[in-house]
């Protein structure tokens, strides 16, 4: 709604924030302030690749214009820089909505950028380029004409409002014309020089003719009679008609004569329009021509990104069918990655060097929409349309090229360590991702994953590094999943298959766990984690004895164990991992882990009633070295109704629970067991303890805290 209306001219406020943006870009002082025309032309380009994608199957909408171009037109006596595109134009809601009172994302994460040191030019990856005209303009008027509406001007001078009114004007026929005010420093981008090497620098790779109207001077011959008409005019109205010079006069006399006729010339001056981006379309073109400065000046005019690629594949197929390809990995991940569902310019898709469509998703699968790039086919029709894309079996097949070329890529990549670890910071869940989609190519993208293992020191190895150091009777890899390298690194889950020589995989982002609920096996070696239950360790025939007499003298606390924690456990059991703790808590097979169960306890949003059934089906595994486990199956075999064995048994399980990852319901039920053992340490008597404030929780019975801990079950089940 306007703020405000006067005859047909209509006053808005700018969205709060955008607002804020203009003030900053008009007040910070920052000098490569030339990027305002890659910003603006950019926008023009998109412009047209609308109209053109919708012509595609609606061919009357070109009817109000059928040649697609960009025109710039300085004027040096008007102070004006005038940016022409024939693309989509804008409705008047359009203008109101897209120039100044629609919030985006955007808005607020670049001005936080800037704050952390970003740079003005960075502006187009935040979608809001167009403020950027107010680097070297105090005022920008647009007029623009789309085949729905009427021609509308939007105008504004910043300070927080802009106008829209109708243009009765000169009509565009379709498309938008954005006219600077340049402020009296920056008239440098009035003088063509200027404008041709910033279109060059910036903008040379876009896919539409950008012209620019040049003033040219040529010489004009004349007349006599015409001459003579030129002079008198000349003479009597303004002294800017062109000057005649009479250029013969050393001539040889005869000569003269003859030639005086054609001799009487004018210098005159006329425009003309000059395209600024001839080359050819750089994918054509052979690779072995192609500097690495053009792929990057390419790279960026196609993403928007302030910063070369990190990595590029320019390819052709031939055959059967026929496409040319050139793909990129950029440095980073851009700030909206997982967040913005309908990203542009990922990859461009051309026909026979015709544009197509922006981010044609048919083209590559989602773990890899960090690619930019464009692909030019030879065999698809023209006026090919999204509907059309999502059976055409030519786009299959290239498809299926291209991932198979990114992973190419990316293996050259992890041919260079440092190279390849700047990749992998970036872009590791986009691989994690990949495993758990794409089944096809699950084993590739396993040799790229990088991971920290007890063995491996400061650098994260392959799984391929793993299997070459692993043991002669070693049939598995193991690994754990965690919050924290430290954390997983000490957990007493690793601890036997440490001491025992065997490596350990250290898991610790959440999508690990989807990783490996994909990935059973790795060149042909299981994948085992060490926090589910039934590992098995390769033993000798001594340490079989061993377990099997461990088990036969452990079987009588276990099961008291077991009826004192009733169904807080599935079973309590000898274990066969443990060094220094006491006991550990495994979760079965097809279950959750630990780790699991807090990724999906953090996921606030999560359907609730899925925690039910997979909530982490937890054994307790006890380690029948350890003098405390020893000095309880004592207590216990000489009475197992023993009140303090039933205390420290809970408070063995709740430890470790803790100790295993899991966090705990009920907190302060485990603290008041801890006090309560404090004091014991501490000699204080029982009787005094009562008279504290604490003491109530402090003394409940063993029996209240079953009764507690009965109903806490309901929830862990
Ligand atoms: P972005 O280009 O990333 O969307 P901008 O701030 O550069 O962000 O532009 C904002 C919006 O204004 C564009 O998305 C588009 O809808 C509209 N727009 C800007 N320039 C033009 C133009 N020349 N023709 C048509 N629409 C335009
Ligand atoms: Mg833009």
């Amino acid at each position: 709604m306007p703020e405000e209306t006067q005859g047909d001219v209509e006053t808005f406020a700018f969205q709060a924030e955008i607002a804020q943006l203009m003030s900053l870009i008009i007040n910070t002082f920052y000098s490569n302030k030339e990027i305002f025309l890659r910003e603006l032309i950019s926008n023009s380009s998109d412009a047209l690749d609308k109209i053109r994608y919708e012509s595609l199957t609606n061919p009357s909408k070109l009817e109000s214009g059928k040649d697609l171009f960009i025109k710039i037109v300085p004027n040096k006596s008007e102070g004006t820089l005038t940016i022409i595109d024939t693309g989509i134009g804008m409705t008047k809601a359009d203008l109101v909505n897209n120039l100044g009172t629609i919030a985006k994302s955007g808005t607020k994460a670049f001005m936080e950028a800037l704050q952390a040191g970003a740079d003005i030019s960075m502006i187009g990856q935040f979608g809001v380029g167009f403020y950027s005209a107010y680097l070297v303009a105090d005022k920008v008027t647009v007029v623009s004409k789309h085949n729905d509406d009427e021609q509308y001007i939007w105008e504004s001078s910043a300070g927080g409002s802009f106008t829209i009114r109708p243009d009765h004007g000169e009509p565009l026929g379709r498309g938008t014309k954005i006219v600077l005010h340049i402020k009296e420093d920056q008239t440098e981008f009035l003088e063509e020089h200027k404008v041709k090497e910033v279109v060059k620098k910036h903008s040379q790779f876009i896919g539409y003719p950008i012209k620019m109207v040049v003033e040219k001077e040529r010489e004009k011959e004349l007349s006599e009679d015409e001459a003579e008409e030129e002079k008198k005019e000349g003479e009597e109205e303004d002294k800017e008609k062109p000057k005649i010079e009479d250029v013969g006069e050393d001539e040889d006399e005869d000569k003269k004569k003859e030639d005086k006729k054609k001799k009487k010339t004018i210098k005159e001056k006329y425009t003309e329009d000059e395209e600024l981006n001839k080359t050819k379309p750089i994918w054509t073109r052979n690779p072995d021509d192609i500097s690495q400065e053009e792929y990057g000046e390419f790279y960026k005019s196609l993403t928007n990104d302030w910063e070369d690629h990190l990595a590029v594949k320019h390819f052709s197929v031939e055959g059967q069918l026929e496409f040319r390809a050139l793909l990129f990995v950029p440095r980073r991940v851009p700030f909206d990655l997982f967040e913005n569902k309908k990203r542009k310019n990922n990859i461009k898709l051309y026909v026979r060097r015709v544009f197509i469509m922006d981010n044609c998703e048919e083209l590559i699968p989602e773990y890899l929409n960090f690619i930019k790039g464009v692909v030019d086919s030879e065999d698809l029709p023209l006026n090919i349309s999204r509907e059309m894309l999502q059976q055409n079996k030519i786009l299959k097949v290239i498809r299926k090229n291209l991932v198979k070329k990114c992973l190419e890529l990316f293996e050259e990549l992890s041919e260079d360590k440092d190279g390849y670890k700047k990749f992998y910071e970036q872009f590791s869940k986009n691989l994690k991702l990949g495993i758990h989609e794409d089944s096809q190519n699950r084993s590739k993208l396993a040799d790229l994953l990088r991971y920290h293992t007890s063995a491996s020191g400061d650098e994260a190895c392959s799984l391929k590094d793993y299997v070459s150091r692993m043991k002669e009777n070693q049939k598995s890899i193991y690994f754990i999943t965690g919050e924290s390298k430290d954390q997983v690194a000490n957990s007493a889950f690793v601890e036997r298959v440490k001491k025992r020589g065997f490596e350990v995989v250290y898991m610790t982002e959440p999508i690990d766990e989807y990783v490996v609920q994909q990935m059973k096996e790795y060149d042909g070696k299981a994948l085992v984690s060490v926090t589910k239950e039934g590992l098995e360790l390769p033993e000798d025939e001594e340490e079989k004895k061993k377990r099997e007499e461990d088990k036969a003298k452990f079987e009588g606390l276990c099961k008291v164990m077991k009826s004192i924690l009733d169904n807080k456990v599935e079973k309590v059991v000898v274990s066969n991992r443990l060094v220094e703790s006491p006991c550990c808590i495994v979760t079965s097979q097809y279950g959750w882990t630990a780790n699991m169960e807090r990724i999906m306890k953090a996921q606030a949003l999560r359907d609730t009633s899925t925690m039910g059934y997979m909530a982490a089906k937890k054994h307790l595994e006890i380690n029948p070295d350890h003098p405390i486990v020893e000095n309880l199956r004592q207590k216990a075999e000489a009475d197992k109704n023993d009140k303090a064995v039933k205390d420290l048994v809970i408070l063995l399980f709740e430890t470790a629970l803790l100790s295993s990852g899991f966090t705990l319901e009920e907190p302060q039920v485990h603290a008041s067991r801890i006090y309560r053992m404090i004091k014991l340490g501490l000699g204080i008597d029982e009787e005094e303890a009562m008279l504290t404030e604490e003491a109530p929780a402090a003394d409940a019975p063993v029996e209240g805290g079953d009764a507690e801990d009965a109903s806490r079950m309901e929830e862990v089940d």
